[in-house]
């Protein structure tokens, strides 16, 4: 069984494989969705169009957090 990359979305927290979540980037303060999940830099991830209405709201208590997760 080949293995699947997981990624977590960052809403609800379900495990997904990477290829189910839509990935989004943080470009001039704004998140983007990455189409091409290749763009540079933290990538989110949501794993519908409820939690991809969500996220925005969940950076904001992060942003000017230094700590960083692993
Ligand atoms: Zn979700």
């Amino acid at each position: 069984m080949p293995h699947v990359p997981l990624r977590r979305c960052r809403v609800c927290r379900k495990q997904l494989p990477k290829a189910r979540l839509e990935r989004w980037t943080v470009r001039d303060g704004q998140l983007a969705r990455d189409a091409g999940q290749t763009a540079p830099g933290r990538g989110y991830y949501s794993c519908s169009e409820r939690c991809a209405e969500i996220l925005p709201k969940t950076m904001k208590h992060t942003k000017h957090k230094s700590k960083q997760n692993a």
